[in-house]
């Protein structure tokens, strides 16, 4: 890696989205700066479809491990950059075999590209004059035109020659918020992050909420919350969270004698509350971790009923994914340490020993309607959040962090 002079940074599917694509492109670029930010040596170029990381220095792995997470970005090339000369080019070229090592026998192409017309070789010259010193050179190699072990690119330009061969695949996707804003009910399990980071691989702009039943949940498991955001921050720059208290809403499922239906009632109100804070902020769908059939209230019966409790688009990108591809992903983007943690969720409160799989819409409905002030105690809860704008190397807090110890105490005596 410490040839590379430069790094080219190819964008995703979004290029074939014409009118939108300088949009896409520009969002893009100011996620790229944003990470080059730390590197004061590196200057950014942008071209039609790409954007070259020039590193004066910087170093390139580094660069590189950061910029393959950027969203919109499919794949990165080391490049190394010489003047745009023949000699130059076949020596540059020479290096660079050297550095990949082949095996005996290993097939390769050269594949030149002249963008500045004034060279004085044409792009088939040049992949003729540049692999016939590299066969003299390396005897283990010979030329497949077809499907080449491993493909050499020159690319010809006024200034200068780019040579490059290994294309690391990036994360792709779309630069992120190009596709509007979601609010994501965020708990504190394996699930809801990785959902989070999938859509915002996706293009969306997430803000998360959490529910938490404080005293019946504790600090640690909010503040567990917190700092998955954190992590999820790190891809978005900045994630804002609302905390919702949520013990006056659940209380009030308790004792009316319908346990089976708990779960059912709890992610209902849920997803109410989520969508005034969406509305508030502007976000045009809900997004969860549901996984089909992963626990009673993922069967799709649950999903029908949970699910009408908003007229929002209930967006849940884990729907058909196998718990340890989930798994997977969640270690990948760093949460899964986190995630593990032992912290109660005010779901599994009051949990039922047979929560219902099949719920009945009507019964459910009428059971809402009984709840005495049952709006009232939502509206609350919504108007009641806090919240916390987390980044990813701040120590946000959220403003109500003190008066929670407080009460902690205060149970001590
Ligand atoms: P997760 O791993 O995300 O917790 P799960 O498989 O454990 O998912 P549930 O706990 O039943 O499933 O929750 C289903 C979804 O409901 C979660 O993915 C999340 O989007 C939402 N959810 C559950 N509990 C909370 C909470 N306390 N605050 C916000 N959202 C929640
Ligand atoms: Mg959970």
């Amino acid at each position: 890696m410490e040839y590379a002079d430069m790094l080219l940074l190819r964008f995703g599917e979004f290029t074939l989205k014409g009118k939108n694509r300088t949009r896409f492109e520009k969002t893009m670029l100011r996620h790229v700066r944003e990470i080059v930010k730390p590197y004061p040596k590196a200057r950014l170029l942008k071209e039609y479809g790409r954007i070259y990381v020039e590193l004066n220095g910087e170093p390139a792995q580094e660069l590189l491990e950061a910029l393959v997470k950027v969203f919109g970005i499919s794949s990165i090339s080391p490049v190394k950059a010489v003047r745009p000369v023949l000699e130059e080019i076949i020596d540059a070229s020479l290096r660079f075999i050297e550095m990949v090592n082949p095996e005996p026998g290993t097939t390769f192409k050269v594949n030149a590209r002249r963008v500045w017309k004034d060279f004085p070789h044409g792009s088939q010259e040049m992949n003729r004059l540049v692999s016939a010193p590299l066969l003299k050179a390396f005897q283990a190699l010979s030329v497949d035109v077809r499907t080449p072990e491993f493909e050499l690119r020159v690319e010809i330009r006024e200034q200068q020659a780019y040579i490059f061969c290994e294309n690391i695949p990036a994360v792709g996707g779309f630069p992120l918020g190009t596709n509007g804003k979601a609010m994501l009910l965020l708990s504190g399990g394996i699930d809801s992050p990785v959902a989070a980071w999938s859509s915002m691989r996706r293009g969306l702009e997430v803000e998360c909420v959490h529910f938490f039943s404080y005293p019946y949940t504790s600090r640690e498991a909010r503040q567990k919350v917190v700092d998955l955001a954190r992590v999820l921050s790190r891809y978005a720059g900045k994630i804002r969270l609302h905390l919702v208290p949520f013990t006056e809403v659940q209380t009030s499922f308790a004792g009316i004698g319908q346990d089976n239906l708990m779960v059912t009632l709890m992610r209902r109100a849920m997803l109410r509350i989520a969508t005034t804070l969406a509305e508030r902020e502007g976000a045009l769908a809900l997004v969860t971790g549901e996984s089909l059939g992963q626990v009673a209230s993922q069967t799709l019966p649950s999903m029908n009923v949970i699910g009408r409790a908003t007229e929002l688009p209930l967006l849940r990108p884990l729907v058909m994914m196998d718990k340890a591809e989930i798994v997977d992903l969640a270690q990948q983007i760093g949460t899964y340490d986190l995630s593990i943690l032992p912290y109660e969720d005010c779901c599994t409160l009051f949990l039922p020993k047979s929560p219902t799989t099949n719920p009945n819409l009507h019964v459910v409905e009428k059971v809402e309607a009984a709840l005495p002030d049952y709006a009232d105690r939502l509206a609350e809860a919504a108007a009641a959040a806090i919240t916390v704008e987390v980044t990813p190397h701040g120590d946000e807090r959220p403003a109500d962090e003190a008066d929670l110890i407080l009460t902690v105490k205060e149970d001590w005596f």
